[in-house]
């Protein structure tokens, strides 16, 4: 069960492409595993990887193109015009900055999803040969166009399962940065990609090098995934002084650049919870077989441990841009932007097991890996709500996992839900922690 569902992750054949995958594979140029799976050029894609004519440029949808992983990704794309052309541009309601990006890099499509801030566009604001659309219906409509090759999933939190969803609907091929989409419908979504021929490929990091680590060996080989956490700017913090950790210390984050919700998380290592969940579902392995490493220098990125108690890990320098170009390239690896090692200098790597009394949140998403069913909705919606809590002043910083186990405890819980369900769990976490804090 546990090979079926991994396989049914990275390995699907193309009907089209099943004579250049059969040529590829029997010359040694892919794995079985390794085989490509685009929709729309599987055989060119194979053909340009031995030496054919080369593949168009695939055309790429970026959903939350003015945040941290959103401009990363436009690095990369403009980094590799023989390989990626930029198709459509989302935000919510930055502007000023999607209209910058739009005029450097010309996609057909930027989308404003908040009408407000759509309605301040000047006339003659986007460049010739762009097109502006505004809200979620359009966003979910233009990422399910046949235009549309690839999609980076960069919105933060809940409000990116909506677009993952309708580009898994469509069965295209996402780049998933948005981890909540898998924390919060993780078996539904894999089940939706199942059914449409969509594909997840990872974006965190982490789960990038898992995805790199597995291609070494089958899933019946595998015995333990390790995730590497920086743990954050409070890793050597002791417990009493936490209560009094301020926003401004939570938002300098030792080893990344990121947006703002995940930087907090990385601070409490919910961000490690959630990554948890994310790859039970990602990997179809049980918590059990999931694990969590602090590793400060953020060089190892996670490890794969198999049967023969190999480990095979993922390293490089701490820098979003090679997952993102990873999955946008993937099962091809490419020349890109990604700065490298000096192996001239000296190198210190670290590793402890993380601290379970100073970040309880651990302990949360291997419980909520465990149960499944809505646990993860609720634990990411009360995460979210409190952390907005915490920047707003209302929570302190040691209140957000305390309050989320406690939600985590008391909600109704459903073993299968519905997307539904899923929708309607994830209001009742937030309305409990608006009442937890005003209490
Ligand atoms: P960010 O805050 O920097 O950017 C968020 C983007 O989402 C912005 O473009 C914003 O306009 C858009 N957005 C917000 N709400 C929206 C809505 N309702 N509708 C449409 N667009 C909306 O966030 P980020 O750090 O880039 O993270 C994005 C996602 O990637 C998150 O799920 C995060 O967990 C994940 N991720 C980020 C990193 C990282 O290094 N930043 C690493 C791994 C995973
Ligand atoms: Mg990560």
């Amino acid at each position: 069960m546990r090979e079926k569902t991994w396989r049914q992750t990275h390995v699907k054949v193309e009907v089209s492409a099943l004579n250049f995958y059969t040529f590829a594979v029997t010359h040694r140029v892919l794995s079985p595993v390794a085989m490509p799976f685009t929709h729309r050029s599987a055989a060119a894609d194979v053909r340009a990887m031995v030496g054919g004519e080369a593949a168009e440029p695939l055309r790429v949808a970026v959903l939350g193109s003015t945040g941290s992983i959103g401009t990363s990704t436009l690095d990369v794309i403009a980094a590799c015009p023989a390989r990626f052309s930029p198709y459509l541009l989302a935000a919510h309601r930055s502007t000023r900055l999607l209209l910058e990006q739009a005029r450097a890099c010309r996609p057909r499509w930027v989308v404003v999803v908040d009408p407000a801030a759509a309605a301040e566009i000047g006339v003659g604001a986007l460049p010739e040969g762009t097109r502006l659309a505004v809200g979620p219906e359009a966003l979910d409509d233009l990422v399910q166009s046949p235009e549309v090759d690839r999609v980076v999933s960069a919105i933060v939190g809940a409000a990116g399962l909506r677009s993952t969803w309708a580009a898994l609907e469509a069965g295209k091929i996402v780049a998933l940065a948005n981890k909540e989409t898998l924390v919060m419908a993780g078996p539904l979504a894999m089940r939706l990609a199942e059914r449409t021929g969509g594909r997840i490929v990872p974006v965190d990091s982490e789960h990038s090098a898992i995805h790199q680590a597995l291609r070494t060996g089958s899933a019946d080989e595998v015995t333990r995934i390790v995730l590497t956490a920086s743990g954050g700017p409070f890793r050597t913090r002791s417990s009493e002084s936490l209560v009094h950790v301020t926003p401004e210390e939570a938002l300098k984050h030792p080893t990344w650049s990121m947006g703002p919700k995940i930087t907090i998380d990385s601070a409490t290592m919910m961000n490690k919870a959630l990554e948890l969940i994310e790859a039970r579902w990602l990997f179809g392995l049980p918590a059990a077989k999931l694990a969590v490493l602090v590793h400060p220098q953020s060089i190892v990125h996670s490890m794969v441990e198999f049967v023969d108690g190999s480990v095979i890990a993922q390293l490089s320098p701490p820098d979003m841009r090679l997952p993102i170009q990873y999955a946008l390239s993937y099962p091809e690896r490419i020349d890109g932007p990604t700065r490298r090692f000096d192996f001239t200098q000296a190198m210190t790597l670290e590793f402890s097991p993380p601290d379970p009394a100073r970040f309880p949140a651990v302990r949360l998403g291997h419980e909520a890996a465990t149960r499944g069913g809505t646990a993860g909705a609720v634990l990411n919606a009360a995460n979210e709500e409190a952390v907005r809590g915490f920047l707003d002043g209302a929570i302190r910083f040691t209140d957000i996992a305390e309050v989320c186990a406690r939600v985590l405890e008391e909600h109704p819980f459903q073993p299968d839900p519905s997307l539904d369900d899923v929708r309607r769990l994830d209001g009742w976490a937030r309305q409990e922690v608006v009442k937890w804090a005003c209490v």
